[in-house]
């Protein structure tokens, strides 16, 4: 199954492009997402020491990962937990079905998880009847309103008040006012009967410790701590690269992410998990299931890509790219937008659908500046471009330009030539200001929503051969 949006790239992004609210909204949080994580950053004095250390531990935990992924099994076993290694999207959902029907489940509370987005959980559960409801306000939003996230931290970003108190209006049967507060409480009110009535509680992993085997989640809103702890059954869904092998090492990434994400120096709760409940604990679940899915994670180890495994799911890239700015998360078809996205999603799944995203990019590298595990987003981003050149997707015409200019800049008098008719061409096209606005062919979409000079009647090496020839004074424009 695919994580897309049906609809074209292209579609998305004139969709996004048309909606002033959207691109209104996620300038506001993006400006106010950069402020934290500038002043957060700025508190932790000596930030570029915290990422090479972050870096190395990523690097090397990922190195490792099968090390790691036998260590941290074989403790949640210890833990009395149970262990799953899901090879793909159906894997993991079948042991959830599975286990769904061996409890004869009614409900399930989330809490959010990106993996189970990626691996359409909600959906499948519901072909069983079985009703899967999210706990985080964000994700119950979009939840309502049958959308993916938009943001891999804030994942109704792009929805306002009138829109929220609208769909929360449809549930309660009544109209609600437009007033945050109100809205809040309604949500809780809502979810707190559904945790106490759930059969299983599904939670994503932000790390896993490998060498106690523990599960650390953060949240600002505690629903983690309900979802955990209250259902009889607890499944975590983590992506197989989750892991950090030491609670030091633990540490170092747990103070770059909240910093990186949203400005705060801690979230309101880090929840860490070792087993299910034991004789004397106080609460917990009575059954702890781990789900480790590779799900094309597999394709990067050993490969140019390897790095994006170090990804702690931060956001800070989406925060800073002036792409997702202007086109929002939906445009990008994947559950993982941003630049983040661009990469991770064709590395999983390869480019037959997601052609498109690497070229999603300004390639400014602000996404790599941003990142606090120094993964180098935009490096990935034409290494991409390049493979799928190397693979020949690139549309004829644009592979014909490109062998075209290839041999014009190998033999000068084709250059030259080249300039002459260009200049001839397209020169007639060009408006008042000397900007072509209404570009032929391949240039048409390229001057849609940009200016594209005119060559210059007289060309530099024209201008330069009569400057040696004459002595003149140069022409201008
Ligand atoms: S790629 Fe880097 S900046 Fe982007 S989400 Fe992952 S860790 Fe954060």
């Amino acid at each position: 199954m695919s994580l897309s949006n049906p609809l074209p790239f292209k579609e998305r992004v004139e969709q996004a492009l048309n909606d002033p609210f959207l691109r209104q909204s996620l300038k506001n949080a993006q400006a106010r997402f950069r402020e934290g994580k500038q002043k957060a950053g700025q508190a932790l004095g000596n930030l570029e020491e915290w990422r090479t250390r972050a870096e190395a531990i990523r690097r090397h935990t990922i190195e490792h990962l099968d090390y790691y992924l036998d260590l941290f099994a074989t403790n949640v076993e210890k833990n009395g937990g149970t262990v799953f290694f899901a090879e793909t999207e159906q894997e993991a959902v079948e042991y959830l079905i599975r286990l769904a029907k061996e409890k004869q489940a009614q409900t399930v509370i989330k809490s959010k998880s990106m993996v189970s987005e990626e691996t359409h959980v909600n959906h499948r559960l519901e072909e069983i009847g079985v009703e899967a409801i999210e706990s985080d306000l964000g994700e119950y939003i979009i939840q309502l309103a049958k959308e993916m996230p938009s943001h891999i931290i804030a994942p109704a970003i792009h929805k306002n008040r009138k829109q929220i108190a609208q769909l929360f209006s449809a549930v309660a049967g009544e109209e609600l006012p437009e007033d945050t507060s109100a809205l809040t409480r309604f949500a809780r009110h809502q979810l707190r009967d559904k945790f106490l009535n759930a059969d299983i509680g599904i939670s994503g992993c932000n790390f896993a410790v490998a060498e106690t085997g523990s599960i650390v989640l953060v949240s600002n809103e505690g629903n983690a701590r309900l979802t955990t702890t209250l259902p009889k059954t607890h499944v975590v869904m983590m992506g197989m690269e989750r892991i950090v092998p030491t609670w030091e090492d633990l540490d170092a990434v747990l103070s770059l992410l909240p910093r990186s994400a949203t400005g705060q120096k801690i979230t309101s709760y880090v929840t860490a998990l070792t087993g299910p409940r034991r004789e004397n604990d106080q609460d917990g679940s009575e059954e702890m299931h781990v789900i480790i899915v590779d799900n094309g994670r597999s394709n990067a180890l050993g490969t140019d890509y390897q790095s994006i495994l170090h990804c702690i799911r931060c956001g800070a890239c989406l925060n800073v790219c002036p792409v997702y700015r202007h086109i929002g998360g939906h445009a990008y078809g994947s559950v993982y937008p941003g630049p983040i996205g661009a990469v991770l999603t064709p590395v999983l799944k390869g480019f037959d659908e997601w052609e498109e995203l690497p070229y999603a990019s300004s390639l400014c590298g602000a996404c790599t500046e941003a990142c606090p595990v120094k993964i180098p987003l935009h490096d990935m981003l034409i290494d991409l471009r390049r493979d799928e050149v190397g693979q020949k997707r690139s549309p004829w015409i644009e592979r014909l330009a490109f062998r075209l200019f290839g041999a014009a800049v190998k033999y000068p008098a084709l250059y030259r030539l080249g300039l002459k008719m260009a200049k001839y061409l397209l020169r007639p096209q060009a408006g008042e200001e000397g900007f072509l606005n209404k570009g032929l062919g391949p240039l048409k979409a390229w001057t849609q929503a940009r200016d594209f000079p005119a060559p210059a009647p007289e060309s530099f090496r024209e201008w330069w051969e009569r400057q040696g020839r004459h002595g003149g004074e140069p022409h201008g424009r």
